[in-house]
């Protein structure tokens, strides 16, 4: 069994969540068993070793679960970038349209140090909205985001290929159709 196929048989698929016709893929089962957890953790901490990143940001909320412990792993420092309203210092926000309305993502704005070398880390990318906007803010703070990382990709929503498109690569470590 491959890596990728070992996280993907601990990856559970929900129907019907969280409205009718959606099959969300839910990564807590990666999460609770400390094996697969860190035959995951290991293949992010793999890829970025000799890469170097400055820090790692990461997505909230899941984001925030991997983003840190491969942080944590690679020795240099984790930066949040969380939904509109939660952060308390000075923030710089960046919005995106979702299928019905929009959502909102925020950064501290002091977070990127000149020079900053960063990978940025959410679960899953479906349409890429989330994962562009988080780009999007961190560039702006002047950082070099070296690529995107996530455990899933679902690329029949086209968010790979967005993020392509505006030259942010994404690496993951499983598709689902
Ligand atoms: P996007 O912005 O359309 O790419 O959606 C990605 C965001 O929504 C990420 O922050 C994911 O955590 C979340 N998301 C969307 N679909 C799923 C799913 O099936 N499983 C887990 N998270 C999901």
């Amino acid at each position: 069994l491959s890596a990728a196929d070992y996280i993907r048989s601990h990856i559970r698929t929900v129907p019907d969540w969280p409205v009718a016709g959606v099959q969300f893929r839910d990564i807590t089962p990666l999460l609770s068993n400390p094996r697969v957890f860190r035959v995951l953790i290991d293949q992010f901490v793999h890829r970025y070793f000799d890469e170097r990143p400055t820090a790692i940001a990461g997505l909230d909320a899941r984001g925030f679960i991997i983003g840190s412990v491969l942080a944590y792993e690679l020795g240099v420092g984790f930066i949040p970038i969380r939904k509109k309203g939660k952060l308390p210092f000075t923030t710089v926000a960046e919005s995106y349209e979702l299928e019905y309305g929009s959502a909102t993502v925020e950064i501290h704005a002091d977070a990127v140090k000149p020079g900053e070398r960063i990978v940025l880390i959410d679960d899953l990318v479906a349409t890429g909205g989330t994962m562009l906007a988080g780009a999007r803010l961190l560039q702006r703070l002047g950082a070099e985001l070296i690529e995107c990382g996530a455990i899933v990709d679902l690329p029949e929503l086209g968010g790979s290929a967005k993020l392509r498109a505006a030259g942010l690569p994404l690496f993951s470590l499983l598709d689902f159709d």
